[in-house]
């Protein structure tokens, strides 16, 4: 199989694989005393280490979790419970948010909150000046991406947060897609938490970390055995936690050396004109260099998906298929696609085991594959 599919989630990497080894099998809890757990608690904080470097942060604290979803619900629900003991009653982010952000707000309007949906541009980003009129001391908690799992398009994160962070709201970002792919400065984000997965960058799945500026005063999910500081109670996952570390650490090798797959988006896009009726999706915006999203116009993603696979090449489509027809992604529509546009967009996401000759395959399958009857609407 050829794999064109990093946005949902990457092959393990083979640095990752080889830290998680010793850790599968010993025993050692980082929160025992004996020499065991000081060895578990010891790699846990080498971790924290190599997170912070790949997200450019300084002196940050890293709170492990079990991934994006959790991240993502720690944030919003500790930093609405945060905000309502001030007054503060209202949630804002774009409508292009990840289906963790949008079900945690779904949760919290449950709970009397104030949701506002951003507007979004037709280039994939979120219209700052449709928020600055939500940002007022009802404001709780401002949520935005760093990078849009289905465009890649890259959020205009610190402008908002200037907006929100003027009125004395808390901003999260949802990192999980731009994590490992750009270069990152977390403190001049200005967020006041970032989530991210590890197996959005060669991690396992299973394990992320929402990264904070030190001494924040997130409020924890449940309570526990005061682990992470309390935030995150229950016993780490020493062995994922390992493999994160080792993943991230490659990720930040691969940013600072430059991976040749850093350059496949490009020379796809640039040999892609050879299909007629096709528009790449968010092209005006900053995006990462490891997406591409396209609309093949007239034509049925799900069915192309599905032809690409028979043939070997996962990649993924902008609606799925339901018993009456197709259904376009939301955030497609957002975006101001129509329902058959966003029903004819394929995410093609590369990354570091990706090669020039299996873009070669894709491209002359692809050819194929739009022209063909069995794909069109
Ligand atoms: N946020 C974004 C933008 C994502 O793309 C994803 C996963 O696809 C998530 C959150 C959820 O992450 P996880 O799979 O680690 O729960």
């Amino acid at each position: 199989m050829i794999y064109f599919d990093y946005n949902a989630t990457t092959p393990l990497c083979p640095e990752a694989l080889r830290a998680m080894g010793g850790f599968v099998s010993r025993p050692g809890n980082p929160s025992s005393q004996h020499q065991w757990g000081r060895k578990a608690r010891v790699a846990l904080d080498l971790v924290r280490g190599q997170i912070r470097t790949l997200v450019g942060a300084t002196k940050a604290e890293v709170v492990f979790t079990s991934g994006g979803t959790e991240g993502d619900h720690l944030a919003l629900h500790g930093w609405a419970a945060h905000g309502l003991a001030e007054g503060r009653s209202r949630i804002v982010f774009g409508k292009i948010e990840h289906p963790a952000i949008l079900g945690a707000a779904r949760q919290l309007e449950a709970q009397g909150f104030e949701v506002v949906f951003a507007r979004v541009l037709s280039n994939g980003e979120v219209d700052v000046e449709s928020v600055r009129p939500y940002c007022d001391e009802k404001l709780a908690v401002l949520a935005v991406m760093l990078a849009n799992n289905e465009t890649g398009v890259i959020q205009p994160v610190r402008a908002l947060a200037e907006l929100a962070k003027a009125k004395g709201a808390m901003v999260h970002c949802d990192g999980v897609q731009g994590t490992g792919k750009i270069p990152l400065h977390f403190d001049s984000l200005m967020v006041d938490s970032f989530a991210l997965s590890a197996h959005k960058f060669g991690g396992p799945k299973g394990i992320g970390a929402v990264v904070m500026p030190k001494g924040s005063a997130l409020k924890p999910l449940w309570s526990g055995g005061g682990q992470e500081g309390g935030i995150r109670p229950g016993s780490e996952a020493t062995a994922l936690v390992v493999g994160m570390g080792a993943a991230a650490q490659e990720a930040s090798r691969q940013l600072d050396e430059g991976g040749s797959h850093f350059e496949l988006r490009d020379a796809f896009e640039e040999e892609l004109k050879e299909i007629p009726n096709i528009t790449i999706v968010g092209k005006e915006a900053p995006r990462l260099p490891t997406t591409s999203s396209v609309c093949f116009h007239g034509r049925l993603s799900y069915k192309m998906v599905e032809a690409l696979d028979q043939r070997g090449i996962c990649v993924s489509g902008g609606s799925a298929c339901h018993s009456g027809g197709p259904v376009p992604s939301d955030g497609m529509l957002s975006l101001g696609m129509s329902p058959e546009d966003a029903s004819a967009t394929v995410r093609f996401s590369f990354g570091s085991q990706s090669t020039r000759e299996e873009l070669d395959v894709l491209l002359k399958t692809l050819i194929e594959v739009a022209a063909s009857r069995e794909v069109q609407r």
